[in-house]
């Protein structure tokens, strides 16, 4: 049984009455002095604990399928891949309402519809004598649908003859509100032409579909018409009466592709799932997913674990965004684990990006994935935005605002056409530079900056522990005045209003957007022409078409550049891509205004190219040569306590009990985290890397196991596998 309780193993409870076929099914256990709902995870005839001392189960809850054997083998691999207790992994995975010990009111009336494929099955794939089947699939052919009811009337078997027709994928089964919501769906909206790019990609797609698993990685730079091919290749799928799972990274985005996709496929059944639904919503999408009645399901990271029977395709849309890493509880990457998905199922999946993750990207290279590129814009505008750099030691910004990008955002007003200004405002720690040479403090063991500490005015490395005292001046050319880099911008918003103080002036961030539909309305003021100058950070970079906007203005991207993060230029560039897409996307065309004290850096080198594939090859090599990720796998292991003394303690004896058996792996010292100090607690972290995953997987089985022992006092204690946030 699968509980969720922070325990490593699974638990024993006597249940007469299951037998094989119930597990995958949810239960109602006496747990102390609690009932909790537990998952069957294997049912036996005998048991380690003496049988006196086995409780027996309160409830055996059949009001929903059990969860099918291939969503048990995908929580079984994040368990041991991520290092996290099985039972927490395995209720996690199920949407909330399911977690309570209770169970779920009758489900409405259902329908059985046939699919196209249903439609041309052919006679002969029955057998002659199974004259009900006959029956039934003409009955299907002649009404479109049935009902149960209509179904048990022309034989009392029906029931299991459908259930094997829908294995088939001949029908899907559907709410009866969802059949007659159909008649009103709107027609669909016609496709655009392919252009040679798209169709190339496509039909390569298209080839692969029923080989198995595979990973193909579509490259397309921002506007290239990713999204249409994602269609074609759902359309595809769907007439085979398959089920497709796009991921996508921000609950944002998914009103606008879930759009896209009703009016591209309006008679198709969709169920969105992510962590803006209501808990009765969430659960009734989720089911109709889990009964294969939905046959596209769009959602966020945690939707990789929804039980889908004819699951034939995965997109991840936006592969690289860090977004699909959950930062807390199990720690999983969502694009990864529909990785794995895929491949435990043999399927393929089309990762999706115009800046691939590193990761990514490798695995193209090295031609374990597919390469897909769209390397030109479809539709009318196909110039992609110009960049450029304000040197800001030429023009000194006053409040954060440099001359020319003012006099830009000028011209706009002007001209009635819409700007951005894009900051970011990341937390990125301090590093130590010269205003005069441009000197970033280096770490002597490492390719990443050191961080300023204010609390002992020291600099520390983030990776290796390294410390060493503040330099008195520049190492570089003796400059005194040596400064942190990367302080936060929040009035540039106020600046902006005093310099131009007739343009309407929108500040989009989390803050701002938080109430329910406080995102959407704003989007929909920026589509009418009511705003001027749009002020925000990351939320808006991502996906959202505003055909007005022809200026991009990018303040405070200097941090990233020699952040102590070695991701954060990958980070950088793939963000500023993003947003530099948003320039321009109309018939108008677009700019992209960048001020920076590093206008020779090359992240900008290559961003003024447009040339990710350059960049990327170049930070490869960097890390290759560094030996950070891909070319090293990392875990970390984080400690909170009251005190920064008691989780450093607990690390160190971590580290020293690391198991010896393993030369393959490198446990480094421990160290503040970046953040030392959050919500009252004081944060240290210990890295161990491994140029072998599999070195690395089997030393975090061993020395979890010890954790748990050394872990005393007020220590909590969590492993993350692929960070990617130190
Ligand atoms: P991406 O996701 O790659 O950034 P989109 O899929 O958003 O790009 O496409 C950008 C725009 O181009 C959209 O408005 C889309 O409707 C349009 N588009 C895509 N493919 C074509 C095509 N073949 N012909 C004309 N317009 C297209
Ligand atoms: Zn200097
Ligand atoms: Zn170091």
């Amino acid at each position: 049984m699968a509980l969720d309780v922070p325990l490593d193993s699974l638990f024993d409870y006597l249940a007469p009455d299951a037998t094989g076929e119930d597990v995958g099914l949810r239960v109602v256990v006496p747990f102390g002095n609690r009932r909790l709902v537990g998952v069957i995870m294997e049912v036996a005839d005998q048991s380690a604990m003496p049988e006196e001392r086995l409780k027996r189960i309160s409830l055996l809850l059949r009001d929903v399928p059990p969860l099918p054997a291939e969503v048990l083998r995908l929580l079984r691999f994040c368990s041991e891949y991520y290092q996290h207790p099985l039972g927490e992994v395995v209720l996690n995975a199920l949407p909330g309402r399911l977690r309570k010990p209770l169970p779920l009111p009758h489900a409405a009336r259902r329908r059985f519809r046939l699919t196209p494929s249903g439609r041309n099955a052919g006679a002969d794939e029955l057998s002659a004598r199974a004259v009900m089947k006959h029956r039934l699939l003409q009955a299907l052919r002649e009404a479109g649908s049935l009902s149960r009811d209509e179904a048990k009337a022309l034989s009392p078997r029906a029931m299991p003859v459908l259930n094997e027709f829908a294995a088939r994928g001949w029908v899907i089964e559907e709410q009866d509100e969802a059949a007659e919501g159909r008649e009103a769906a709107p027609p669909a909206v016609a496709p655009p032409q392919l252009n040679a790019q798209q169709e190339r990609a496509t039909e390569e797609i298209f080839g692969r579909l029923a080989g198995g698993f595979r990973v193909m990685l579509l490259y397309g730079v921002t506007g290239s018409g990713k999204t249409e091919v994602y269609l074609r290749v759902m359309e595809r799928v769907l007439a085979e009466g398959g089920q497709v799972l796009v991921l996508v990274p921000e609950i944002n985005l998914t009103p606008q592709i879930e759009a896209l996709f009703r009016g591209r496929f309006p008679h198709v059944p969709l169920a969105t799932l992510h962590s803006g639904l209501s808990v009765g919503e969430r659960c009734e999408h989720w089911l109709l997913a889990q009964a294969g009645r939905a046959g596209i399901i769009l959602g966020t990271r945690l939707s990789v674990f929804t039980p889908m029977p004819r699951l034939r395709l995965i997109v991840v849309d936006e592969e690289h965004d860090s977004s699909f890493k959950q930062q807390e509880g199990l720690r999983y990457s969502a694009r990864d684990v529909a990785v794995v998905c895929a491949q435990q199922r043999g399927i393929p999946i089309l990762l999706g990006s115009a800046t691939p993750s590193l990761e990514s990207f490798r695995n193209a290279l090295d031609g374990r994935y597919r390469l897909l590129t769209l390397s030109e814009r479809a539709g009318e505008n196909a110039a992609l935005p110009e960049i450029r750099c304000i040197d800001t030691r030429r023009y000194k910004p006053t409040e954060g605002l440099s001359e020319p990008l003012v006099a830009a955002l000028g011209a706009r007003l002007a001209r009635q056409e819409q700007s951005l200004l894009f900051i970011n405002r990341r937390g990125y720690a301090p590093v130590l530079y010269c205003p005069q040479c441009a000197w970033v403090s280096p770490c002597p063991r490492c390719s990443a900056a050191l961080v300023l500490h204010l609390a002992d005015r020291r600099l520390h490395c983030h990776h290796c522990g390294h410390r060493e005292r503040v330099p008195p001046s520049c190492p570089g050319c003796g400059n005194p005045d040596l400064a942190p880099l990367g302080q936060g911008t929040q009035r540039v918003e106020e600046a902006l209003s005093s310099l131009l103080p007739e343009a309407r002036i929108a500040r989009i961030d989390r803050d701002s957007t938080r109430r329910r539909h406080a995102w959407s309305q704003m989007l929909g003021r920026v589509r009418e022409g009511q705003v001027d100058i749009l002020v925000g950070t990351q939320m808006l970079a991502k996906g959202h078409d505003f055909p007005r906007l022809t200026l991009v203005g990018v303040l405070n991207a200097d941090g990233a550049l020699y952040s102590a993060d070695f991701r954060a230029s990958e980070r950088l560039f793939a963000q500023l891509m993003q947003v530099a897409g948003r320039a321009g996307r109309a018939a108008l065309p677009g700019e992209v205004l960048i001020q920076t004290r590093f206008p020779d850096h090359p992240v900008f080198q290559a961003l003024l190219r447009h040339d990710y594939t350059a960049f990327a090859k170049d930070l490869l090599a960097e890390r290759r040569q560094a030996g950070f990720p891909p070319f090293v796998f990392q875990a970390l292991l984080r400690a909170e306590a009251p005190l920064l003394e008691t989780a450093m303690d607990f690390l160190a004896r971590a580290a020293a009990e690391a198991p010896r058996a393993a030369p393959a792996v490198t446990v480094y010292d421990p160290v503040p985290a970046p953040m030392a100090r959050l919500a009252g607690k004081e944060r240290a972290q210990l890295l161990v890397q491994s140029a072998s995953r599999r070195a690395l997987q089997s030393f975090l089985q061993e020395w979890r196991s010890g954790l748990a022992l050394s872990a005393k006092g007020r220590v909590r204690w969590s492993l993350d596998v692929d960070p990617l946030e130190f």
